[in-house]
């Protein structure tokens, strides 16, 4: 029997059929039921310990003890009234993913009793031995501790049986080992500098916030047909498989209508999400067959962050109840679109004030501008760095590989956006912005269309869409919050560079908003270089973009040097988000993580080949050979020597592939030795990078090559067409 409404609501829902008639309940009834809310707080703490607990998460206002005991007591009993058992600090470290150690509420006393027990202690802080998480280096063995501390800004929630607690993540010394900390603490250095902008223009006491806004790709496959592919198990993509005749060539399954047991599958998974406040609010097929995309309504960006961690999450496990098997890989297919995770981004205040969004007053309009410049100019002077947060041994196959976005990190402005700044380029006086344009269709039924602000470049890797910017390099496996962190660092940098200047020019005695403007022009001319408008795909681009000193490197490890470099240090201080030791262990931590990722894949593939794909060329050979011989006896030798001319051909053609696989799959493990022999995790993610993939890339060419000879009846793994069509 179910013992709550909402375990009803749960077991009927499962029992739905696809297409719904029957009354179901509306989804703002449960919503957020499994969220520690404002409603759950209603119930469980006093009006005091509330009001705290507002003022800690709205405002920063440290939580004392006393509190957090209140807070701690009103939460177990909440969980508890659910049925929840346990209890974990849920945290993101830079392995990816979310990382959980489940603790049982139960505290035994005297002989076979026991009570439930969490305190403010608990609830707080928790020693955890984590030394099997990346590090970096920042723990040596013998402080191997790491903690765990709540962050209250993001409302504790329950999975299963067990309530889960948003926490950071840090070293012994309070070195941030996730991503969580440097994203909480790049949150500040933004708001704090976007506020100390917004008094030039009378704006005080409101709070400035940075939004996300994430679009998760993702991938599905039959559970059945991914348990016969251990390259997908393993590394959560094909190492080896040919084209399908017919891909994506039709793009006839972008926005098409989704397939039911897919539908069913997004139902399922909507309702469980909603359970956890998190606010899907777009469901679409994408362009490559098996394709899907996921978009909620956003919000701040740290709890965005996390509600897209536990969609992640949940994504997984209802997948498996209805036989799939998600693939958050940027490129789990060769020549078929990759996944990205899109990560519209915006500043504002929180009542409501974007600063990306233009105004109707001329005031508004230069304050637009003036944010808007500073973006570009803070993409512009990082953009190395800023693609250094995307790039990844994964997102690398996406990136720079002939598709959508290019490893060149520049900034689409849009027709109307670039003319604002081209005016303002040519004049000293206030700048007009001209409005949406009206578009009429001449259809009589049809009411008058708004143009929307912005056009639509889907090649730029940092697009302005109208009141955000649009990152699409970010890739669908990743956590958000190294995009964002950086992006929030970058340009809080740049917003207290511009404060400065504009003070120094108010000194002088110029007016406060002729300074601002005059300073606004001077930062868009500076960052000009970083604005393109035209198609991100093509080779004159490339060319183009070295030109204009935009960052053009290709390789993941590469482009982490970046994060020690002498500038980059000094601003990650400045803005108070990360210190030359953290810098260096994530640096470090990267590198280690990429040559793991490529270490891996060369392994699996090595196994492939030998165990899988070259047992059965051998057979297919023998095959053939013995047809061969057969003739030899059944044919005179002139028609023998004729009619076996392509066969033997063939023989040839898999006898020379199968050796050279062979070949390259020795010199492959050598090469991976070799790397792992490096004295550094830099030296090492290089060689990985330089040595070892070219390897993986030319037997994949061979593998493809036999998968077209060899009879697919023997051909062991499921093919592309298979993976990519079959529901
Ligand atoms: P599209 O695929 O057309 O780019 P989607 O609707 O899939 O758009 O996703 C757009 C995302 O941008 C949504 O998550 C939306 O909530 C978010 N978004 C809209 N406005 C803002 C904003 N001001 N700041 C941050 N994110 C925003
Ligand atoms: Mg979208």
């Amino acid at each position: 029997m179910p013992s709550s409404r909402f375990e009803a609501v749960d077991e009927a829902f499962k029992k739905r059929p696809i297409v719904v008639d029957a009354p179901a309940p509306t989804t703002s009834e449960y919503y957020g039921c499994n969220v520690f809310n404002r409603k759950a707080m209603r119930e469980y703490l006093s009006e005091d310990t509330r009001r705290r607990i507002y003022e800690s998460s709205e405002q920063g206002v440290i939580l004392d003890r006393k509190t957090a005991e209140d807070v701690a007591a009103g939460m177990k009993k909440w969980a508890l009234d659910k049925g929840v058992t346990h209890y974990t600090h849920w945290f993101q470290p830079l392995t990816g993913g979310t990382a959980e150690k489940h603790n049982s509420f139960i505290e035994p006393f005297g002989k076979g009793e026991a009570i439930e027990e969490f305190t403010g202690k608990i609830l707080c802080q928790q020693e955890s031995d984590a030394s099997s998480f990346p590090n970096g280096g920042l723990r040596n063995t013998f402080e191997a501790r790491g903690y765990t501390a709540w962050d209250p800004s993001s409302p504790s929630f329950i999975i299963g049986d067990t309530l889960c607690i948003p926490t950071i993540f840090i070293s012994y010394n309070g070195e941030a080992l996730d991503y969580k900390a440097p994203l909480l603490r790049s949150e500040i250095a933004v708001g704090k500098a976007a506020e100390a902008l917004l008094e030039y223009f009378g704006i005080k006491d409101d709070r400035v916030v940075a939004y996300l806004g994430w679009e998760q790709e993702f991938f599905l496959v039959d559970s059945a047909l991914y348990a016969q592919r251990p390259d997908l198990i393993m590394t959560d993509r094909t190492l080896i498989g040919h084209n399908a005749a017919r891909n994506q060539q039709l793009e006839d399954h972008y926005l098409g209508s989704i397939p039911e047991r897919v539908l069913a599958f997004m139902r399922d998974l909507e309702f469980e999400c909603y359970k956890l406040g998190v606010p899907i609010k777009a469901r679409h097929n994408e362009v490559a067959p098996n394709q899907f995309e996921i978009a909620p309504v956003y919000e701040e960006a740290n709890l965005a962050n996390d509600h897209n961690l536990v969609l992640m999450a949940v994504m997984k496990t209802v997948s498996e109840k209805h036989g799939f098997k998600v693939l958050f890989h940027e490129k789990p297919y060769a020549g078929v679109n990759g996944s990205g995770k899109h990560c519209n981004w915006s500043i504002g205040t929180v009542s409501g004030i974007g600063l990306f969004t233009p105004g109707k007053t001329d005031n508004e309009n230069l304050m637009f501008l003036m944010f808007v410049s500073n973006v570009l100019k803070a993409v512009y002077d990082n953009n190395a760095l800023l693609k250094a947060s995307v790039l990844t041994a994964t997102n690398a196959h996406r990136l720079g590989a002939n598709e959508a976005p290019p490893a060149i990190i520049s900034t689409f402005l849009g027709d109307q956006l670039r003319q604002a700044f081209d005016e303002l380029l040519s004049s000293t006086d206030m700048v007009k912005l001209k409005g949406k344009k009206t578009y009429s269709l001449h259809i009589p039924q049809v009411p008058e269309l708004f143009l929307d602000n912005t056009d639509r470049n889907r090649t730029s890797p940092f697009a302005f869409t109208g009141n955000r910017f649009e990152f699409r390099a970010v890739g669908s496996s990743a956590n958000c919050s190294n995009a964002v962190c950086t992006l929030n660092t970058i340009v809080a940098d740049q917003l207290v560079k511009f404060k400065k200047a504009v003070d120094a020019r108010v000194k002088s005695g110029i007016p406060v908003m002729q300074a601002i403007l005059d300073e606004t022009r001077e930062t868009y001319r500076a960052s000009e270089n970083e604005c393109f408008d035209g198609n991100g795909y093509s080779k004159e681009w490339k060319a183009e973009a070295k030109r204009r000193g935009l960052d053009c490197e290709t390789s993941a490890p590469k482009s982490y040097n970046i994060l020690t470099d002498k500038d980059v240090v000094a601003l990650y201080k400045r803005a108070g988000v990360m210190t030359d030791v953290e810098l260096e262990a994530r640096k470090e931590t990267y590198c280690e993580i990429y040559s793991k990722k490529v270490e891996i894949e060369a392994r699996v593939l090595a196994d492939l080949t030998a165990n899988h794909i070259l047992p059965v060329a051998t057979s297919y050979e023998t095959k053939l050979l013995d047809n061969v011989s057969k003739m030899r006896e059944v044919f005179s030798a002139s028609e023998y020597k004729q009619l076996s001319a392509t066969e033997l051909d063939i023989i040839r053609n898999i006898a020379t592939h199968i050796s050279d696989v062979r070949d390259l799959a020795i010199s492959m493990e050598a090469a991976c030795d070799k790397a792992n022999s490096a004295k550094s995790e830099s030296a090492k993610a290089n060689a990985y990078h330089d040595k070892v993939i070219p390897y993986i890339e030319r037997i994949r060419v061979l593998v493809d090559d036999l998968e077209m000879i060899v009879d697919d009846d023997m051909w062991p793994l499921p093919k592309y067409r298979e993976l990519l069509f079959i529901r």
